[in-house]
């Protein structure tokens, strides 16, 4: 390396590693020397697509939301729009099950403020998944007072005590479910239901919140652009494309896979980096460490042991996906959809499933469909065809498959997805007391604020300006925002 050059590193080659990379490489004003470490022998961290008999599988996220800013943004920064691919309108509906029957999912139960307030209005009042007396309740929020208290909440108990126990547990806790595991109802409002959250701070309820949002709203909701229309983006090809553009796009980086970063050392201008083996990586002037909590955890436990218990308090939860495949003769139910939930008491053993080839055109060969279930597992979870032949004969009664899968992907992925828990705002904010001990030290991921793929681009984003902003004008945030 250069050493008239400033030197930064940058820890993990996720989504959150290589968008870092991207925004200082673009945005750099002085010269600077980019390291990307990666322990893995391949780059996306959670994201992967393979390709086998003509299907295209994700190992891990298959779409990002179009509504939260960052993804769609990268995308087309990248020169990825004309890869970007939504679901056709024809197959936007997503299912429930209720009492074994798949029954429509109304939209905008988790973003109702990307929806229009009639639309939702007239969805809710006509699901089937509410009774008439949940209906009602629902229609009581803009009565019920919002609660004083400055401290937060669960999920449930928030959701119970403003739109009724129906709607929590027959709509809200479904939804979470598929993405943060059964125990979704007990994580933190506050950090996972933002909008909700704040509506009741900021307007006393969420239904007079929307309506005051939609009577300021500059852009209309109704688009005619297919694009503006859809929750979800996924790119054609799939996701590995994103991680392809990105790593194309870092020719001037040093881009080290295969690499497991052992320990780091605080010195008096940066940061030694150094491998299992004990050997120096390399001298930074500014770490960026896109890890898990828990890496990261680990690997600043030697210069601030409570740092490193701080970011140890962030559980991670684990889960499998498995993919199947089949004729589509095999399969008796129309797939018209997205897929569908599972509620905890239908008692099935996954959270979500995917008509991944009705949601988007590219992801199996004609005459074939591809259907793909999430189902969140322990961290010590072993026995993985147990329960992919339970799943199996969970589908099959479901949507009348016959006869066994012409493919079958099992992915794994332990302690992958950050769960945010009860005061995990107050966890944050002592994570970022901390680091304003630390020049030159800059954290970013999943952990810090938001599990999607654009919340991790857009930690990658503010975390790669601060640390711009402490190599070029020597500012350091000293308490602010020091993470993203
Ligand atoms: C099954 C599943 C489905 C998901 N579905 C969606 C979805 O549909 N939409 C969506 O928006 N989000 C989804 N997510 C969430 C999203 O994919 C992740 O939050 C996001 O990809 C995390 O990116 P990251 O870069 O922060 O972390 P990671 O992808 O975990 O990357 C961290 C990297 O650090 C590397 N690393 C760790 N330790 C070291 C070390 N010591 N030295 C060097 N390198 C190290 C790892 O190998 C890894 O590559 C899903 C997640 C999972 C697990």
């Amino acid at each position: 390396m250069n050493p008239s050059k400033k030197r930064v590193a940058i820890l993990g080659g996720g989504i959150t590693g290589l968008s870092a990379a991207h925004f200082l490489k673009t945005r750099a004003t002085l010269p600077m020397e980019i390291a990307l470490l990666e322990k893995e022998p391949i780059l996306g961290g959670q994201i992967s697509t393979l390709h086998h008999d003509d299907f295209l599988i994700e190992e891990g996220p298959e779409s990002f939301v179009r509504y939260k800013k960052g993804g769609l943004e990268l995308c087309e920064a990248l020169g990825l729009q004309n890869e970007l691919i939504v679901p056709h309108p024809k197959n936007r509906s997503t299912f429930i099950l209720k009492n074994g029957k798949l029954v429509h999912f109304p939209r905008g139960v988790m973003n109702p403020f990307s929806q229009s307030i009639f639309s939702l209005i007239s969805t809710f009042l006509f699901t089937p998944l509410l009774s008439s007396k949940g209906k009602l309740r629902l229609a009581l929020e803009p009565w019920i007072p919002p609660r004083n208290s400055g401290s937060d909440e669960t999920i449930e108990a928030f959701a119970n005590r403003r739109l009724g126990a129906e709607f929590c547990q027959n709509l809200l806790l479904p939804l979470l479910s598929g993405v943060y595991g059964p125990e979704a109802g007990s994580l933190s409002v506050r950090a996972l239901l933002k909008e909700y959250a704040s509506a009741e701070q900021t307007s006393g309820s969420i239904f007079r919140a929307l309506r005051k949002k939609q009577s300021t709203e500059k852009t209309p909701l109704h688009s005619t652009k297919s694009i503006e229309t859809s929750v979800f983006i996924s790119l054609h090809g799939g996701l590995a494309k994103l991680v392809q553009a990105l790593q194309d796009s870092l020719t001037e980086c040093h881009i080290v896979v295969n690499t497991r970063v052992r320990s780091i050392e605080k010195n008096s201008s940066g940061y030694g980096i150094f491998t299992q083996a004990g050997e120096k990586l390399m001298e930074a002037d500014a770490l960026l460490m896109a890890t898990p909590a828990y890496m990261t955890a680990s690997l600043v436990r030697p210069i601030d042991p409570e740092l490193a218990h701080r970011l140890d308090s962030i559980p991670y939860g684990s889960g499998l996906v498995f993919t199947f495949g089949f004729y589509d003769n095999q399969v008796k139910r129309p797939l018209r959809g997205t897929g569908f939930l599972v509620p905890k008491k239908e008692k099935l053993p996954f959270h979500a499933c995917t008509w991944s080839s009705s949601k988007w055109t590219d992801r199996a060969p004609k005459g074939k469909v591809l259907i793909r279930t999430y189902v969140s597992i322990s961290e010590q979870f072993t026995d993985f065809e147990q329960l992919r032949n339970s799943v199996l004969d969970a589908l099959r009664h479901i949507l009348k498959i016959s006869g066994e899968p012409i493919l079958s992907e099992t992915h794994p992925h332990f302690r992958s997805l950050p769960q945010y828990p009860l005061n995990y705002e107050d966890t944050l904010a002592s994570i970022r007391q901390s680091l304003t001990k630390h020049r030159g030290l800059f954290l970013a991921g999943a952990a810090y604020g938001g599990v999607g793929i654009p919340d991790c681009i857009l930690s990658a984003d503010n975390a790669g300006g601060e640390l711009l902003a402490y190599l070029e004008k020597g500012f350091v945030p000293g308490g602010e925002k020091k993470f993203h």
